[in-house]
Formats: C-alpha cells, sequence, structure tokens
C-alpha cells in the first residue's frame, strides 16, 4: 500500500491532505501509524533534520518504551506521534484516523476525545480536587461530569480514597497516579508518557510504571513513552532505540540490564559521529 504520505514535500509545507478527504482505511489492529515522518526545524544548510524518516507501526494493547541520546529526536517524535506538532512531512494516523491534515481545532478535540497524556511534570490543576483533574479531559471533551467514571478510574490506581484531596496535599507518587487516571478517563486510543517517572524515586516509579503496565494487560490500552531511564524501559513489550532522528534498532522484552547496554552503545556510536562532525 502506497501512502500520500511518502510524497516528497517542501519543508514546513503544511501537509496537503484536506481534513475530511476519504483515506485509504489505516492497517486495522494498529493504534499509531507513522509513515515517512520528517520533521525538519529551520531551512537550507542550517536545518536541523531532528526526525529523518519514521515508519512505526504500534498494534493496540501494547506498550512501548522510547529511548535514545540527548538530541536524538525523542520529542519531536512524541510531538509528532502525538499531534502536537506537525511533521514537515509523512502521515501519522492515531487509532486508524489520519490526522495529518487536520485543523487546529480537530486535532485539540481529537487529542481531548482519543488520547492520553503523562508528563513528568504531572500537570495537574492545584485548585481542583483530585476527582474535578480526573474529570477534566471528559468536561473539556463536551461530556457532563461523570463521578462513577472518575471513581472507576481512580480505584484502578488506587486512589478511591483521595477524591476530595487536592494535588498538593498528594505525594509525587500518588500524583503522578492521579495523572494516569486522568489519561485514562476517556478510555483513550493511545496514552503518550513523557518521561512519566522521571521526577519520582525508585519505589514509586515502580507503582506508576506498574499502573501503566496494568492499563495494557487488563485495560487493552496502548501506552507510548519516552524515556532515558532502562529500568522504567524494561517495563514495556519493546523498546524502540532513536539514534539522529532515525530509528535504530530495538529489543523486544529486554532487562534494563540489556537495554542498558545498547543505550551506552548507541550513545558512544552517537558522539563519535558527532566528533567526527566536529
Ligand atoms: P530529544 O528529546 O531526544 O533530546 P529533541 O526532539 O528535543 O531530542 O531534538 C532533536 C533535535 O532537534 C535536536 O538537534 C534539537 O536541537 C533540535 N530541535 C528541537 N526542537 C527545536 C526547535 N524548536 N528549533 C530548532 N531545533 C530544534
Ligand atoms: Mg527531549
Amino acid at each position: 500500500m502506497r501512502l500520500r504520505g511518502g510524497k516528497r514535500r517542501k519543508a514546513d509545507d503544511r501537509p496537503e491532505v484536506p481534513a475530511g478527504t476519504p483515506e485509504l482505511a489505516g492497517t486495522p489492529g494498529l493504534a499509531v501509524e507513522l509513515r515517512g515522518v520528517r520533521r525538519q526545524y529551520g531551512r537550507g544548510e542550517r536545518a536541523v533534520h531532528a526526525l529523518a524518516g519514521i515508519d512505526l507501526a504500534l498494534p493496540r494493547s501494547t506498550f512501548t518504551a522510547v529511548m535514545g541520546p540527548s538530541g536524538s529526536g525523542k520529542s519531536t517524535f512524541l510531538q509528532c506521534a502525538a499531534g502536537l506538532d506537525r511533521p514537515s512531512a509523512g502521515s501519522v494516523r492515531l487509532g486508524g484516523t489520519e490526522i495529518t491534515g487536520m485543523s487546529e481545532n480537530e486535532l485539540t478535540e481529537l487529542r481531548r476525545s482519543r488520547l492520553g497524556f503523562v508528563f513528568q511534570a504531572f500537570n495537574l490543576l492545584p485548585s481542583l480536587t483530585v476527582e474535578q483533574n480526573v474529570q477534566l479531559p471528559l468536561r473539556l471533551a463536551g461530556h457532563r461530569p461523570d463521578r462513577r467514571r472518575a471513581a472507576a478510574v481512580l480505584a484502578q490506581v488506587g486512589l478511591a480514597d483521595k477524591a476530595r484531596r487536592r494535588p498538593g496535599e498528594l505525594s509525587g507518587g500518588q500524583q503522578q497516579r492521579v495523572a494516569v487516571a486522568r489519561a485514562l478517563v476517556t478510555t483513550p486510543d493511545v496514552v503518550f508518557a513523557d518521561e512519566p517517572t522521571g521526577a519520582l524515586d525508585t519505589g514509586t516509579a515502580t507503582e506508576v510504571l506498574g499502573l501503566l503496565r496494568h492499563a495494557v494487560d487488563t485495560l487493552g490500552a496502548t501506552v507510548l513513552m519516552v524515556t532515558h531511564d532502562p529500568a522504567a524501559a524494561a517495563w514495556a513489550d519493546r523498546v524502540l532505540f532513536l539514534a539522529d532522528g532515525v530509528f535504530a534498532g530495538s529489543l523486544e522484552r529486554g532487562s534494563a540490564e540489556r537495554i542498558a547496554a545498547r543505550m551506552a552503545a548507541l550513545t558512544a556510536r552517537t558522539d563519535v559521529m558527532a566528533g567526527v562532525a566536529a
């Protein structure tokens, strides 16, 4: 199947697929599909190719980690995959929907209703209760507050008794569990997690990763997580390694030790290349 994203496009052009155009159906069962995704910053000789041709197909109900040296394109990748940034070329399909030609409003709507996000910094609203924070995606998506749904996801993350508290009254690990509940409340097609354990100690990090694992195994969630921590990545089904804006291999069910060894090799190689270029 040839996707229109494979065409060459001038840098920074708005992708030419108009919203609402009938599209070839995506591959069934895929939660995330990227084809030929490129993202370049700047033009000409100074252009930085943050993503230099990314192809990816993530089945539903899988947990994938993305690792790579600093500057390898992890953040740009996650932003493009989650509809927060527009690729310079290529196509992104989420839950079978082509998002490449969507307007900002359509993207916002899609993110609110069909994607979940967990960030390093929790990003809870301090003036709202835990329950209200969890309900927020439902409200933003135009639904009525659903206390039963909020209570159900809070129970799933082990915080049923904290519904009336405010985030500031909870530990960091508990706050991140609230963020996980908030990410799951809409039963999203994909949960995007950007260094979700970056601000947590090892014990609470393990709790949060266990929750993400549980969401995949028992709730059928799909999780795509960027991390620099091999121990966190070891919770994933598969680790994808990014180097210089392209995928440079993967590991299935790797231990933290094996993942760390691959990262060390990748970082050394990237440093050598940078040394040659300098
Ligand atoms: P990572 O998250 O792996 O550290 P990034 O995706 O943040 O990598 O960055 C990839 C490359 O793109 C780096 O070379 C970075 O300097 C560059 N880059 C990222 N954002 C911008 C931007 N807004 N403008 C210019 N260059 C950028
Ligand atoms: Mg980054």
